[in-house]
């Protein structure tokens, strides 16, 4: 499947070097298309054209808008076939993947719509005591132009949680798409095209770190990054040059807590599903697990048992695809020797699992604690089990690194309980990665994992800047914010403060 890409969304034209770099199918090196490297000018330009787009997408309103974006899913939901397809073609995940990720998609895409008049649209709020003769409003106004910039792992439903709800905030949006997945971002762009033909209100610049770099510079209004937390610092110092405010999503070591009185059937089936889905390649997988001792054994060999049957490979009905970005085999090599090497044991796989492009799952256990399995971000399906006296202790390890995305707690008595024990921005009791299905629920962590949220009621006053509105209903009795006032009026604001604070 050679072909050069259509530059349908860059409503700039073509790069002017004419440079073109290829996206390839990772289980085969086959060319999947070929994309333009965008050029600092074209970057420029393209959120130059963006500016006059969001002025009119801005004034479509919220219904206006609702109806694009409805419209755009419906189109999105017609080519489902099309799109999982390309997501495997350029990541080589397994078509079940691709289309559960497209699932996720769709769902955002209608929650953002529907619910963005609700959480943006203005509303009154209480004016308060002293202040009574006035309405008091607020509304969350778009900020303009929004810079997205995404990683590969999930190409359209991690950029999907920053483009939809800035979009659905009465934003524009110029988005950088990964470098390994150029086309999932044209075919976004492309197909919100057909929808909405009269401006570019969501365009794709494509090629490297460069073409990423340069969307920092632009001067758009708002940068939302997601990618590695090495990448992200470097986005921040761009964005700080022009005082660009960012949203970072970055990284993660997400740990699961099995208690004692876990099920340990559904905690086994979980651990395996979080740390395994996607070739390990999910920025809150399961990385570590730890077990309370007295139900470790019996949790490691539920866990070796599933694990076992599960096997890489490039046909779409494959368990696992390969690691998609190849540089990412040594990373994973790197702490499958650092655990082994230090200590730790391999109950299912080892060095040998490692096959480029393909890694067989790997289960660790009795890992050291400050040992790269533990302490970094792996990426690839790689478990790590360690056993705990408790859960207690198992969260004091889950807190003690320095990501904090998200988390999972299995416990039949005391899951909420551990859950809020733990330094992460979600966590799911009794399952893995539930959080990132819910759309009402904001997205995003805490220390290296980043900050900001994409998703929920968060996720759109992000792409948002409130705007706060008084109006005078009638003159009060007693006003102390005039050359007017007596010293008698402050003397009976203050009494009226002791009567209605002191107290
Ligand atoms: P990278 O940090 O390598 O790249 C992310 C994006 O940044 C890519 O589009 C990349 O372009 C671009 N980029 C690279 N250099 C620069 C630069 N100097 N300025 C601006 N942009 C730049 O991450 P990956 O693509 O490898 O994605 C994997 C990472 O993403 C993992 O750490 C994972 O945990 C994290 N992630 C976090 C999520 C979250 O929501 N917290 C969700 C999904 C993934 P190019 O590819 O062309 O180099």
């Amino acid at each position: 499947m050679t072909q050069t890409a259509p530059d349908a969304t860059l409503s700039t034209g073509t790069s002017d070097a004419g440079r073109l770099f290829a996206s390839t199918d990772p289980r085969t090196g086959e060319v999947v298309a070929q994309h333009p490297v965008h050029t600092e000018a074209e970057v420029q330009d393209a959120v130059a054209s963006a500016r006059p787009a969001a002025e009119w997408w801005a004034g479509l309103g919220f219904e206006g808008r609702k109806s694009r974006l409805d419209a755009w899913r419906k189109v999105l939901v017609g080519k489902l076939d099309e799109f999982g397809a390309l997501i495997s073609a350029e990541t080589g995940k397994p078509a079940d993947d691709a289309r559960t990720e497209l699932a996720l998609v769709i769902d955002h895409l209608h929650w953002a719509a529907r619910q963005a008049g609700r959480v943006l649209g203005r509303r009154r709020v209480s004016p308060g005591l002293l202040m009574y003769n006035h309405a008091a409003s607020i509304e969350y106004r778009p900020l303009g132009v929004i810079g997205v910039i995404g990683p590969w792992n999930y190409p359209a439903f991690t950029p999907m949680g920053s483009v939809a709800y800035a979009l659905a905030a009465g934003n524009a949006v110029v988005f950088k798409p990964s470098e390994y997945t150029p086309g999932v971002g044209t075919f976004l762009a492309s197909t919100f095209a057909e929808v909405v033909p009269e401006h570019p209100v969501f365009q794709v610049v494509t090629g490297f770190g460069e073409t990423g770099a340069a969307l920092c510079r632009a001067g758009v209004d708002k940068l939302a990054f997601t990618g590695s937390t090495a990448t992200g610092k470097r986005v921040m110092a761009a964005c700080a040059e022009t005082l660009t405010p960012v949203l970072v999503e970055c990284g993660g070591k997400d740990a699961l807590i099995v208690d004692s009185d876990a099920d340990l059937s559904a905690a086994a089936d979980a651990a395996v599903w979080g740390g395994v889905f996607n070739a390990g390649q999910t920025c809150a997988g399961v990385e570590r697990v730890y077990v309370a001792e007295d139900v470790f054994d019996e949790f490691v060999s539920l866990v070796t048992k599933r694990v076992k049957k599960l096997k890489p490979g490039g046909e779409p009905g494959a368990d696992l695809g390969p690691i998609t970005m190849p540089k990412q085999v040594d990373v994973i090599r790197s702490h499958v020797a650092d655990a082994l090497e230090r200590g730790g044991n391999a109950v299912v796989g080892g060095a040998e699992s490692i096959r480029p492009p393909f890694v067989e799952p790997v289960v660790l256990i009795d890992v050291p604690e400050d040992s790269l399995a533990v302490t970094e971000e792996t990426f690839g399906p790689t478990l790590v089990i360690n056993r705990v006296p408790d859960a207690v202790e198992g969260v004091r390890r889950a807190n003690a690194g320095r990501y904090g995305l998200g988390g999972a707690v299995f416990s039949r008595s005391r899951g909420d309980e551990l859950a809020r024990q733990m330094r992460c921005g979600m966590v799911s009791v009794n399952a893995v990665l539930a959080f990132a299905a819910v759309p009402a629920l904001p997205f995003g962590g805490v220390g290296d994992s980043g900050f900001g949220r994409i998703h929920g009621e968060d996720g759109l006053r992000e792409f948002a800047t409130p705007q706060s509105l008084t109006r005078k209903r009638f003159s009060a009795l007693l006003n102390p914010m005039t050359y007017d006032r007596s010293s008698r009026t402050v003397k009976h604001v203050l009494r009226l403060v002791r009567v209605l604070y002191g107290r």
